[in-house]
Order: structure tokens, then C-alpha cells, then sequence
């Protein structure tokens, strides 16, 4: 029997705010163990939350960005559950009025463009982090985490297989960045992305029984998760037995999934409206504001620039893979450098720089105008494109300016014809069997001279005036 698979993705992301979600506590993660608390995020009976206003706003941008509703009237709810991480024995959360609702996200894989419905996103709290790392025996719950202010993002099973499932997180992942409304770091748990995944033979309507795959460290982890229980699914079909309703983890060691726990039905947390927190209202105003701040999004950014460059799709993914790299890569246009030309040189050398060092483009100190000037050197004939490159090495060591590196090295190309001639005739007066070989017919020796030429300028001769020079004395 043919199936097919249906998967819907959760994913927690982490809002950077600088305070928690209910009390004042300071999100900062790298804090030794229980310093960022308070009654608040403690649990204490009696202590009262209060709505950070910041994450209501970065989340309503969130919403906007992934075009959902936002709700003019929406609630907090109390989750109820006992475990260690969660003193209070309930979680704050959004149940049936979430902020945000009814979006989409469009995807792209192998050149397919696909929606993805966004059934919801809402607002809530972390719980505290249990570690079971700390040696005899014992178990630590480090609260720094508590009352973390999460947005939950929810997607209608949309997606069929685990390519969609990872384009999907990576444009959220970049819809986020490009807001800057989450720092979207995978190794600090900033997003936790879980697949609903269930099969159905072809045609059939109802959905198949589901599992679920959590705490996968990365997106690509995730995709072979996902691919894997697809599999395991089908096999365990196809073989007569049943699936069950569970969460299953993902050994990335032996590349499979495994069983962890039965899963509990919404139910069974006993939602009811939080007493302690007035309703979130929002209204035209407050919206349109928000909806005026948003930046230019991947999206929208992708197809301008295809439009006013001219530059292949995949090299504008590149370059706005993150909005400082976009904004980088404009900069230096906006300096008046040729697109493909800026294109090139960020994606090539200048990349290689920055993989070489493990930096990110905004640390490096090879600014966007200083590029462009180093561009501009090159295209004014003042240095050649591989001077350029070790121009370019110094600028990102020192973060000096390329004309200033220019002059100290005395690295002006050399134009002058008739310092080019002379160096052009004692290298032929030297190599009289090249010579010989060129005038029997073999232009390849050109290539050999230019070598020597450039050698004996130290890469500094203008390479068209070489080639001139060269031709005309060998033919002459
Ligand atoms: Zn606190």
C-alpha cells in the first residue's frame, strides 16, 4: 500500500526580551544557577505575575510577519500539571484565545513553493530547567529558566515530508532573525522545534494515529527524525501492527527514534483562565503600529533585489540568507559598486575570511564601504583583481582603508607602458626557446610570458597592457 505523511510542527521560540514574561527577573542566559528569580518566577503562593508589555509587542510582530490575525481580545490560561520544574504546579499559557491565529508561511523546496497554514502562535511561559548531570546520584532545577517568555508557533499538518518540514524551520528561523524578536539560538534551546508525524495510505481522509518528536538539537536533526518515524511508521503498518499514540526522542548517535511516554490529551491539564492577568486588548492602533515597524522580510527582500540586480536567485538566498549580510551587500551597492561584482567578492573572498576566522559579517572589520572602495580600485585600473585579493586579506586583519593599504604596500599597478616594455624584453631576451616556440606557432607560450612578466612585477603590471606588450614584441 502507498502512504503519505501528514506532520505539524511546534516550535517554542525564546523572545529576547530583557525581562521575563511576568515579573522583572533579567532573561540573561549565561547567569549562574537560581540568581535570576523572584516569588514570581518561584512559584511563591501569593506572588503576582504581570504581562511584559515587550513580549506582547515582539509577538504581535511575530504574528504580522507570518500574516496571522491578531486577536483584539486574547487570555492567559493555566495549564495544570505536577513536575519539578514547574513550582507552581501550572504553567501560564494561551488555550483557546491565543494571540495570534490563522497565518501562513510560504515554503520552497526544490523550486516548489508551497503554504504552510499557522493554525496559531501564543504567548508563554518556560518552565525551570531540570539537570540530571550534577553527580551523586542528584538532581538540580535551575529556575533561571522559569518564566522565560516563550511563543509557541503551531502549524495545521500541512507539511508532508521531512524537506518541507526543514524548509519550513529555516525560513521561520530566518523570519525571526530578520524581526529580532529571538537571538534563534538552537544551542541555548532560543528554538525548539517538535513534529506531530503520522501516515495515512493514499486517498484516505482521516488522519493516522500520530507520534511526536521533541528535543531534536538541530533542524537537520529534526529532518532525518522525521524521515526515520515516516519509515518506522509505514514498516510497522505494513507489517500489521498499530502505531501508538506517544512522544518518541531521537538518538542522533544511532540514528533512530525511540519510545519516551505515552502522551497526555489536552484535557488532561485542567485549562482555566488565569485569575491573576487581565485580557490582552488590542486595538487598530496598536496593530497598525506594529504592522509600520516591521522591517523589509526575507521574502520581500529576495524578490526586489532579483528584480533591481539581476543576480540568479540562489546567489540573492545567499546574500540575505541573514539581514546583516543583505544589508552588508547593499551598503556597498549603494556605494555605486556593480552588483555581481559586490556579489562575488562577499560571497568568495570575503566569506572565505570569515569561515576561515568563524566570525559573522557583523564583526568583521571590513566595512561595506570600504569594499566598495576596494572595488572602486579595481575598477579605476589603480590595483588588479588579484592585488585586490591580498588587499583585502589586510583589511579584514587590520580594518584599515584599501587605499591606505594600497599606498603603504606600493601596490599601485603598474601602467606605464614603457616600464611594462622593458621588463617584457628582458624576460623574452632570457627565454629565447619560449620564444622560439611561439613564433613556430604556439600561442599557449603567451600564458608562460604573462607569468613571467607578473612574477617580475610582483603581480603589480596591468595584465591587458602585459598582453599588449607582449604580442607586440613577440610579433614584431
Ligand atoms: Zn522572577
Amino acid at each position: 500500500m502507498e502512504y503519505e505523511a501528514v506532520i505539524g510542527m511546534e516550535v517554542h521560540v525564546q523572545m529576547n526580551t530583557r525581562s521575563k514574561v511576568f515579573c522583572g527577573c533579567s532573561t540573561n542566559f549565561h547567569a549562574p544557577p537560581n540568581t535570576n528569580v523572584c516569588p514570581v518566577c518561584l512559584g511563591m503562593p501569593g506572588a503576582m505575575p504581570v504581562l511584559n508589555r515587550e513580549m506582547v509587542t515582539k509577538s504581535t510582530m511575530a504574528g504580522l510577519a507570518l500574516n496571522c490575525t491578531i486577536s483584539r481580545w486574547s487570555k492567559q490560561d493555566r495549564k495544570n500539571y505536577f513536575y519539578p520544574d514547574q513550582a507552581k504546579n501550572y504553567q501560564i499559557s494561551q488555550y483557546d484565545l491565543p494571540l495570534c491565529h490563522d497565518g501562513n508561511l510560504e515554503i520552497e523546496v526544490n523550486g516548489v513553493k508551497k503554504d504552510i497554514g499557522i493554525t496559531r502562535a501564543h504567548m508563554e511561559e518556560d518552565t525551570a530547567r531540570n539537570t540530571h548531570t550534577i553527580g551523586g546520584g542528584q538532581s538540580g532545577v535551575d529556575f533561571n529558566r522559569a518564566g522565560m517568555p516563550l511563543l509557541e508557533i503551531v502549524t495545521e499538518p500541512d507539511i508532508t515530508s521531512s524537506d518541507e518540514a526543514f524548509a519550513y524551520l529555516t525560513s521561520l528561523k530566518q523570519i525571526l532573525a530578520y524581526l529580532n524578536v529571538s537571538d534563534c539560538n538552537m544551542e541555548e534551546g532560543s528554538l525548539r522545534a517538535e513534529a506531530n508525524i503520522s501516515v495515512r495510505p493514499k486517498g484516505q481522509k482521516e488522519f493516522g494515529t500520530k507520534t511526536e518528536v521533541k528535543n531534536v538539537a538541530s533542524f537537520s536533526g529534526t529532518a532525518k527524525a522525521i524521515e526515520y518515524e515516516i519509515k518506522r511508521q509505514i514498516k510497522v503498518l505494513n507489517d500489521g501492527g498499530e502505531i501508538i499514540q506517544e512522544t518518541r526522542g531521537w538518538d542522533a548517535d544511532k540514528n533512530r527514534t525511540f519510545s519516551q511516554r505515552q502522551k497526555e490529551s489536552a484535557h488532561d491539564y485542567r485549562y482555566f483562565p488565569e485569575p491573576d492577568l487581565v485580557p490582552v486588548v488590542m486595538d487598530d492602533a496598536w496593530e497598525q503600529s506594529l504592522k509600520d515597524s516591521l522591517p523589509e522580510l526575507p521574502a520581500a527582500r529576495r524578490a526586489r533585489l532579483e528584480d533591481s540586480t539581476g543576480l540568479s536567485p540562489y546567489d540573492v538566498q545567499v546574500l540575505t540568507a541573514t539581514k546583516a549580510m543583505a544589508d552588508y551587500f547593499e551598503t556597498v551597492m549603494d556605494q555605486g559598486a556593480d552588483a555581481k561584482q559586490a556579489a562575488n567578492w562577499i560571497m568568495g573572498d570575503l566569506q572565505k575570511l570569515l569561515s576561515a576566522a568563524d566570525q559573522d559579517i557583523m564583526d568583521a572589520k571590513v566595512s561595506a564601504v570600504d569594499l566598495a572602495d576596494l572595488l572602486a580600485l579595481i575598477e579605476d585600473g589603480t590595483i588588479s583583481g588579484k592585488i585586490a585579493k591580498e588587499v583585502l586579506e589586510a583589511m579584514f586583519e587590520t580594518g584599515d582603508a584599501p587605499k591606505k593599504i594600497v599606498e603603504d604596500k606600493g601596490l599601485v599597478q603598474i601602467t606605464d607602458t614603457g616600464a611594462i616594455d622593458a621588463v617584457v624584453e628582458e624576460i623574452l631576451a632570457n627565454n629565447p626557446t619560449q620564444v622560439e616556440q611561439y613564433k613556430g606557432g604556439n600561442e599557449k607560450v603567451i600564458g608562460f610570458f604573462v607569468g613571467q612578466v607578473m612574477k617580475a612585477t610582483q603581480g603589480k603590471a596591468n595584465p591587458k597592457i602585459v598582453n599588449e606588450a607582449l604580442r607586440a614584441a613577440l610579433n614584431a
